[in-house]
C-alpha cells in the first residue's frame, strides 16, 4: 500500500496502527535496564519534572541508534513517525546520572547513555 495515495486520515490511522504495533512488539526500558530507569526517574523527579518521571515506567525501546559508534548506548523510545510527525529535534536534558534525555513535544523520546554494558546489551536485542 503507497502511503502517498491516501487521504491525511487514512496516513494518519495507518501511522498510529504502526506506533500501536511498535509498543507491542518492543521492550519495557524498565525491564531492560531497571538502574537506569530508577535512575533517571530520580533525576527526573529531582529536576521537577514530575510530567516527565512519570512516562519513565512505561517507556519502550522501539530502536536503538543507527550512527555506527562503538561506545553508543542512545535509544529511542518514541518511533520514527512519532518523532517526524513533531517536526522538532526536541530537547535535551543532561542528567544527574549521566544519561541524556531528549523530550519532543513533552514526551521522552530518546535516551542517550555511554554506559558499556548498555551498548552492548542494545546490540543484542536489536541487531
Ligand atoms: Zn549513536
Amino acid at each position: 500500500m503507497d502511503r502517498k495515495f491516501l487521504g491525511a486520515r487514512e496516513r494518519d490511522l495507518t501511522t498510529t496502527c504502526a506506533d500501536i504495533l511498535y509498543a507491542i512488539v518492543s521492550m519495557l526500558v524498565r525491564d531492560l535496564f531497571p538502574e537506569l530507569a530508577r535512575q533517571i526517574f530520580h533525576d527526573l523527579r529531582r529536576l521537577k519534572r514530575r510530567d516527565l518521571a512519570e512516562q519513565v515506567m512505561d517507556l519502550h525501546v522501539v530502536d536503538r541508534c543507527r550512527c555506527g559508534s562503538a561506545g553508543c548506548g542512545t535509544f529511542y523510545t518514541l518511533t520514527d513517525n512519532s518523532r517526524k510527525r513533531a517536526g522538532t529535534q526536541g530537547v535535551d536534558t543532561v542528567l544527574q546520572c549521566g544519561a541524556i534525555v531528549t523530550v519532543v513535544n513533552g514526551r521522552i523520546a530518546r535516551i542517550e547513555t555511554l554506559d558499556p554494558q548498555g551498548t552492548e546489551a542494545l546490540r543484542e536485542l536489536i541487531p
